[in-house]
């Protein structure tokens, strides 16, 4: 038994078997397939199994004269072995049993050969086990070429272990089958972190070396809550495990319970909590946990599929699905935000020395305008089915965003020449996540509907501290006062011009962060959908007066540390959250 600690990235707690994911296609993939595809791979084996034995046949006619005797036997062996009716029937009836696609069973059953030949005490048969080995490293090798594994075809229920995750694995995985995620790197704001939390499931990001320990098939404990993974747990271990997981689920059922009451303060101070959503079929999560609308649609998604740039039709679907599945009630679409993470390569070059610092979000659009005209077409036209707002992502200044605007006005007209209906009015925001753009938003203010602070993205570039980056997550520091500053100094300009401030960044989703954030006056606070409830339950037990008290003391204080022990005593007191 191995305990490793990491850093928590979704709560929850789950026991499951380790499935080890590379990147590089893996040597021998394994994924299930339906019944009706059992012909299918058959007729994939017959043919790698073809395309082998003519390549044995070219090696024995080009080697002729320089090979002897003996190497010519052998190549003649490999080829009847891999023409053997016995050989194909074995590999069709180990597809029929297991409904598992052909490299993983050609592999199985070769290795199960393989073993007990190696075990005999004859030379003579250990010899062959390496000629089965090479046959079958042939034909496994035209396989794979072919057809690479994606996590969509998981074939179990598994823990999904990792060095890193991308975000265009985590969202082409089968969501289903997976029961938790482990990973040696990544932070808690990093995508992989963002989407689990979304997806709900548990995971366990920044543990160094887990993916290098484990092996496909052990048995991995998750803890999401504490941020640990125990292998290969004893069977005490493993119940006292099962009993945390029982307590958490209920946990979760009593908070549900707040979902259909409103997010307001004892005196009276309405808070909109609101979600964030990746794809358009987390709404129902949305509605589920009692969210007053979606805070931030991160639409970049849509682009990191397997299916590359989506039609201007396909993301006109996409977000009429959303708008459609809440009647009335706000939903705010993000222009996309690829770059830095968040890499599509199918859809432009962003191998960057710098990807944090580079071509980004609003700044990869206004030199994409195809790509960007799309997105903005899809949206104008989508907002008629409902409660659209539009927001931009990474604005450092007030040029990018007049540009944007523009751009967006440019859209607008030409969808109105060709008579497209086009909702008027429509609220245009900003997201605060740049340094810059939070020292001059009593500018940006003056032309925005509304702001949304990205705290996952502000506290990166005003600490100077890769968000993905486990090694240097300990300064990773919401509480940082010059995060706290910087928040306030936002608030206090968007409510001069009467525009909303909301936050959609993860400290949104902080309960430890709550009272401070009502405290600070913001109107809108918008997270994954799972963590809406727990948040609703700290706003409804305080005052503004309470909150902004807790912000007088936090912001007199010299540290991170100060503030992060500060808190944890007053919500300790307050809610019994000090572990939080
Ligand atoms: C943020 O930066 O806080 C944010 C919400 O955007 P993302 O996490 O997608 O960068
Ligand atoms: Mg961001």
């Amino acid at each position: 038994m191995e305990t490793i600690s990491g850093i928590s990235a979704s709560p929850g707690i789950a026991i499951g078997e380790v499935y080890i994911h590379t990147h590089e296609a893996p040597a021998v993939p394994r994924y299930a397939i339906p019944r009706d595809s059992v012909d299918a791979e058959m007729k994939r084996f017959r043919e790698a199994a073809k395309t082998a034995a003519a390549e044995l046949e070219d090696l024995r006619r080009n080697g002729e004269n320089e090979i002897d005797e003996d190497q010519l036997a052998i190549l003649d062996s490999h080829r009847l072995m891999l023409q053997d009716e016995e050989f194909h029937d074995q590999v069709e009836r180990g597809i029929t049993e297991s409904l598992v696609n052909v490299e993983w069973v050609l592999y199985q059953s070769v290795q199960g050969i393989v073993d007990k030949l190696n075990s005999s005490q004859s030379e003579d048969l250990r010899e062959r086990s390496s000629d089965l080995h090479d046959v079958s490293t042939r034909v496994l090798s035209h396989l794979t070429k072919r057809k690479r594994f994606s996590l969509a075809d998981l074939p179990d229920e598994v823990v999904l272990v990792a060095h890193d995750l991308l975000p265009s694995d985590a969202i082409a995985m089968n969501k289903r089958k997976v029961r938790a995620i482990a990973t040696d790197a990544g932070g808690r704001t990093s995508h992989t972190a963002i989407l689990a939390r979304s997806f709900e499931i548990p995971a366990v990001l920044g543990l160094s070396y887990v993916s290098r320990m484990a092996e496909n098939g052990d048995t991995i404990i998750v803890d999401g809550n504490h941020g640990r993974i125990i292998l290969d747990p004893d069977e005490p271990t493993r119940a006292e495990y099962a009993q945390q997981s029982r307590a958490w689920h209920q946990h979760e059922v009593q908070l549900m319970r707040l979902n259909d009451l409103r997010a307001e303060t004892r005196d009276g101070k309405l808070v909109e909590l609101k979600a964030n959503i990746e794809v358009p079929d987390e709404v129902e999560s949305v509605i589920s946990h009692g969210g007053d609308g979606v805070g931030l649609y991160r639409s970049e998604f849509l682009f990191l599929g397997s299916g590359g740039l989506p039609s201007e039709d396909e993301q006109y679907e996409a977000y009429r699905r959303v708008l459609k599945a809440l009647p009335g009630k706000p939903v705010t679409i993000r222009t996309l935000d690829l770059g830095g993470d968040k890499v599509a390569h199918d859809i432009a070059d962003l191998d960057e020395q710098n990807p944090i610092l580079g071509w980004r979000a609003i700044r990869f659009c206004l030199s994409n305008p195809d790509v960007f005209r799309s997105q903005l077409r899809a949206l104008l036209r989508s907002s008629v089915h409902g409660n659209l707002n539009i927001m931009f992502p990474m604005i450092s200044g007030l040029e990018e965003l007049q540009e944007a605007l523009s751009f967006l006005d440019e859209v607008r007209r030409e969808l109105e020449s060709e008579g497209a209906a086009v909702k008027k009015d429509l609220p245009v925001g900003i997201m605060i996540e740049v340094p810059s753009a939070a020292m001059v938003s009593d500018i940006l203010a003056r032309r925005s509907s509304f702001f949304s602070v990205g705290t996952n993205d502000l506290i990166q570039y005003t600490i100077a501290v890769d968000r993905g980056n486990e090694r240097i997550a300990y300064l990773y520091e919401p509480f940082h006062p010059g995060v706290l500053r910087m928040l306030q100094l936002v608030v206090n300009n968007g409510h001069a011009n009467s525009i909303p401030v909301a936050m959609c960044g993860e400290m949104a989703a902080d309960p430890l962060a709550t009272m401070l954030l009502v405290g600070l006056g913001f109107d809108e606070l918008s997270m994954s959908a799972g963590s809406i409830p727990e948040v609703k339950q700290v706003i409804r037990a305080v005052s503004v007066r309470e909150a902004e008290e807790v912000v007088g003391e936090a912001m007199e204080l010299d540290s991170f540390k100060e503030v992060d022990r500060y808190l944890r005593r007053v919500m300790g007191e307050r809610f019994g959250l000090e572990n939080a």
